[in-house]
């Protein structure tokens, strides 16, 4: 049985980049059988952020993307537990294993010592970018020494010098020369284990079979990939996918222009998480063919994991919206009414004081309009603002020829309309067109202007039934 995980380190929300490792593990997960986890990894402590873990669980969970094993649900009692900061005795345990093996040893050095070998090492024209080594030589009387005198250390693990190859099954093949490492602390002084070390032992403890990530971390793997040759551990297969970025070139983030960037963001905007799911899921992945709306049930049969790209993806904002409007469209009318009236400013646009029956008439006129549910209130000003018709509006009526006769006779009809249904109003509108001799724009234009104070709208028969009688002459006498 496969399994996958999504490793997030509790230092923010959900965001698009995130969400796109999780979906991925996900779907490898689902589309083998699998089992997909969540570990927290919140080993560095000062940068873990409150609430983010509980945000990150609620925003998967709106999304559809199924936990089978967390902090929250546990699995097998031999995978350990899902969060680091409750692990560190394992670390600490593992890393003292190394030790009395020799493929780790304590280092004594401070900071000060470390940045003068730099220091000299820069002096002596070498790039300083790895540890000098100089604990590793220290004779077991000299670390006995320094230990009972309660010198603080860290723990090193001792890299040889090797190539390391792996086959990166986004990336294809990697190699690695490992002398470029130095040996690197896997346990630090405070006895915390570093990122690169806890991974290892998680992935292991937990039987993760294949590694699924960002590409910031492929530098990571040679490291990690050490670690459990030192423990001769299976390794799992790794991928690593490539970054996303934004209309401008650069790295998607909070940052980024045009795009959102966290989940909670999109949701609060009246994004659906199917429509969410839908457009991540094509990041840096594709599925052959030219279909683009998929569920999250097609896209687990579909998925393959040989369809990653190697190249950056760009988020694009305005086919998130496209995707989001398909599924809005696809909602049942029903079900849309729920969702849109939600987002509806009720401070702005008095929305209470109307009829269930008007509410939902207006709000359908929009339902293959909008891209997602705060979009409605661009469309609300046109029933629930009293403005006066803009000079630019009344000059613009009245370069309609015959403009001032449609409205005389539109607002004779209104008087005297039988009753007020759109049926109606449609029948009217054929009237007048009869009477006037106008048509198309002279007779449409005229009539919306005059008769709705906006360029703009949905269907004239629709407004002028949603704005009301009374409402209707109102404007009509306004543009006179
Ligand atoms: N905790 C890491 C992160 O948030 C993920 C590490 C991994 O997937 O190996 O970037």
């Amino acid at each position: 049985k496969i399994r996958l995980r999504y490793a997030p380190s509790p230092t923010g929300y959900l965001h698009i980049g995130n969400t796109r490792t999780a979906l991925m593990n996900y779907l490898f997960a689902k589309h083998f059988n699998g089992d997909f986890i969540v570990r927290i990894e919140d080993t560095d402590l000062e940068r873990n952020v409150e609430g983010a873990i509980e945000s990150q669980f609620a925003n998967l969970e709106w999304l559809g993307i199924d936990i089978d094993e967390s902090f929250f649900k546990p699995g097998n009692e031999s995978y350990g537990k899902y969060k680091q900061s409750e692990k560190f005795k394992r670390y600490e345990d593992f890393a003292n294993k190394l030790v009395t093996q020799k493929k780790a040893y304590f280092c004594f050095c401070t900071l000060e010592e470390l940045e003068q070998d730099y220091k000299q090492q820069e002096a002596k024209g070498i790039v300083a970018t790895k540890y000098s080594g100089k604990c590793k030589l220290l004779l077991q009387e000299e670390i006995d020494k320094k230990i009972s005198n309660n010198q603080e250390y860290s723990i090193r693990f001792a890299v040889i010098d090797d190539q390391i190859h792996f086959e990166d099954f986004v990336k294809g093949n990697i190699s690695f020369d490992s002398s470029q490492l130095g040996d690197f602390v896997i346990l630090k002084s405070n006895k915390i284990a570093t990122y690169n070390f806890a991974v290892v032992v998680d992935d292991h403890d937990m039987d993760i079979t294949h590694v699924l990530r960002g590409e910031e971390h492929i530098s990571n793997t040679p490291r990690q990939i050490l670690i459990y040759k030192a423990f001769d551990w299976k390794m799992p297969v790794f991928g690593h996918m490539s970054l996303i970025i934004d209309s401008s070139g650069k790295k998607l983030s909070k940052r980024s222009g045009n795009a959102l960037f966290f989940i909670e963001q999109y949701k609060k905007q009246g994004y659906l998480p199917e429509a969410m799911l839908n457009y991540i899921s094509l990041l840096g992945w594709s599925p052959s063919g030219e279909k683009e709306i998929f569920s999250k049930d097609e896209l687990i049969k579909i998925f393959d994991d040989k369809r990653f790209s190697k190249s950056p993806s760009t988020f694009d904002m305005t086919k998130m919206k496209w995707i989001n409007s398909q599924y809005m469209k696809k909602m049942s009318d029903e079900k849309y009414l729920d969702f849109v009236f939600n987002f509806i400013n009720k401070e702005i646009y008095g929305i209470e004081s109307k009829s269930k029956d008007w509410t939902n008439k207006m709000l359908l006129l929009f339902k293959n309009e909008i891209e997602f549910g705060e979009q409605i209130n661009d469309h609300l000003d046109l029933f629930f603002v009293d403005k006066q018709i803009s000079l630019e509006l009344k000059s613009k009526f009245n370069e309609i020829l015959n403009a001032p006769l449609v409205l005389n006779a539109f607002e004779q009809g209104l008087v005297n309309i039988k009753e007020w249904t759109i049926e109606e109003i449609k029948e009217l509108i054929k009237v007048v067109s009869n009477i006037t001799q106008t048509k198309g724009k002279e007779l449409f234009m005229s009539a919306r202007i005059g008769c709705t104070a906006s360029e703009h709208g949905p269907s004239l028969a629709d407004v002028i039934y949603l704005l009301g009688k009374e409402k209707v002459l109102d404007n009509i006498k306004k543009v006179k």
